[in-house]
């Protein structure tokens, strides 16, 4: 996809008007002497996506992108430098009780309609865009059973039920050894049960519990149907064992491979926004397409959901206006708070991230990080803030608080529902979740082309100009929905890259 002779022409891109720095396009970088069109002449080489100074600073003064202060100057810089992240100062993070609440709600977009998808409608009246069979359990000692059991259950059960995608083993760390009346349990508790009741798992509810764990099996029923519980310890042997759980699977099979998709309306969507191993592109290319994307759902009647509190604590003087109302910024507030305080306990403050591949892709540091994250949630009203893994109550554009940890926002995010992921990123991963396909889309074009069967969609081309944040925002629409439907599969799935499950425990461990 990349236009050789486009990214020849030194290209930088300055964001806001009022910016005071740009990031360069061009894929080695440019080197010192390098003249831009507008006469910038760079003094140094700067590599690709990093920032290039469009003025003389002097110590202390305002490093400004995104139209937003991103740090301060720790030294006299000359215009055409590089400004590298020892050059920037971490300002401080916006003062939590200090926010500006729901003064500036965007108005209802205008709505949608006419998009639908192809998936399965689930008895509580969700739909489901996949037909899995998933298998929880209430702790991680039947974990290596699961695994025995799914691998025979794939082998010797599932050809028999071609309509059912695929059996998943919910394995997981939680549920003995740990402190399960700590206040914070709730959290890693409400995930496990929420999975058990994932939209893509079509209501069939299957929990396998070992007989002595602290988390009884019990907890992560949706209802007391005790008939959909298994606990191995009543068992005489492992191969009875392994009967009975594929025997618990087969009655399970048989009613999914029943279900075939019907034609569902967007409004029944729910779609998980997440970034990971971004850079100084993310934040103009793959977000605002996402974001874009993102918009295009809340108008279609979907619900979108975007995570990663400390991605969003530098910016969030910039979400809390956008709540919908004084309450649900409160809630915003509430989970800064929360995080701020979780972090506070383990010695560590928000430096932490980004990580050394962040500031090797040209962001130096969170501020900067987090004004090119919130770009994925568009420019809707934010609608609800969920607690992790709490399920939405509505719909629209909706902060579902996570840590920004790939595997721990993609978990919770499931257990919030979603039916599937897009997922940014501009230094590259093959992350995949099993439960919901994962859309990756790349920042820069490189990236697309060098892993062209991990990569989705390609955001780079909106850098050097052959498509345009509405475009690509346009394409990833229509391949959530395509995918959604069942007609196009993700790379990571069609490879089965699938992470495991990673619970966030706040919680003490005994
Ligand atoms: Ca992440």
């Amino acid at each position: 996809m990349s236009n050789v002779t486009q990214t020849e022409i030194p290209l930088y891109i300055k964001v806001h008007a009022a910016d005071n720095v740009a990031i360069i396009v061009n894929e080695s970088g440019l080197a010192a002497g390098t003249v831009f069109a507008d006469g910038l002449v760079l003094s140094e080489h700067v590599p690709q996506g990093h920032k290039v100074s469009l003025i003389d600073f002097a110590p202390g003064q305002d490093i400004i992108r995104y139209g937003e202060v991103i740090g301060q100057a720790r030294q006299s810089i000359q215009r055409g430098s590089w400004i590298d992240e020892s050059l920037v100062d971490l300002p401080q993070a916006p003062e939590l009780d200090e926010l500006p609440l729901a003064n500036n709600v965007p108005a209802t977009l205008p709505p949608l309609t006419g998009y639908t998808f192809e998936g399965y409608r689930n008895a509580d009246g969700t739909a489901g865009i996949k037909n899995i069979l998933g298998i929880s359990s209430s702790v991680q000692c039947v974990a290596s059973v699961l695994d025995y059991a799914v691998k025979r259950i794939k082998a010797e059960l599932l050809p028999r039920f071609p309509n059912v995608d695929d059996v998943v083993a919910l394995n997981h760390s939680y549920g003995c050894g740990v402190a399960i009346n700590a206040p914070e349990a709730v959290v890693p508790i409400r995930t496990l049960k929420n999975l058990a009741t994932h939209p893509n798992l079509g209501g069939e509810v299957m929990i396998v519990g070992l007989g002595c764990e602290k988390l009884l099996p019990e907890r992560l029923l949706p209802d007391d149907k005790r008939e959909n519980i298994l606990v191995i310890q009543e068992q005489p042997g492992f191969q009875k064992i392994i009967a009975a759980v594929m025997n618990m699977a087969e009655e399970r099979l048989e009613r999914l491979n029943q279900r075939q998709r019907v034609t569902c309306p967007v409004a029944d969507l729910v779609v998980g926004l997440q970034c990971g191993g971004s850079d100084a592109f993310s934040g103009v290319t793959a977000n605002p397409a996402v974001g874009y994307a993102a918009d295009l759902l809340v108008r279609a009647g979907a619900t979108v959901l975007f995570s990663e509190v400390t991605e969003v604590r530098d910016a969030i003087h910039l979400l809390t206006p956008r709540a919908k109302n004084e309450e649900v910024g409160r809630a915003l507030v509430r989970e800064m708070k929360w995080y701020d305080h979780y972090l506070d306990l383990g010695e560590v403050d928000r430096s932490a991230n980004p990580t050394p591949g962040n500031k090797k892709g040209g962001l130096a540091n969170i501020v900067e990080k987090a004004l090119g994250s919130i770009a994925k949630s568009g420019s809707s009203a934010i609608v609800e803030v969920l607690r992790p893994g709490e399920k939405p109550t509505q719909k629209g554009l909706i902060f579902a608080a996570t840590p920004a940890s790939d595997f721990v926002c993609g978990t919770e995010q499931l257990a919030s529902g979603i039916h599937l992921q897009v997922f940014t990123t501009g230094r590259g991963t093959p992350y995949g979740l099993a439960m919901a396909p994962v859309i990756k889309v790349a920042s820069h074009s490189e990236l697309a082309a060098q892993w062209s069967d991990l990569i989705d969609v390609n955001a780079g081309t909106i850098a050097t100009g052959e498509a345009t944040i509405e475009s690509v925002g346009q394409e990833i629409f229509q391949l959530i929905l395509d995918v959604a439907s069942g007609r196009r599969q993700t790379w990571a799935d069609q490879w089965g890259l699938h992470n495991d499950l990673c619970l966030f425990n706040p919680a003490p461990i005994t």
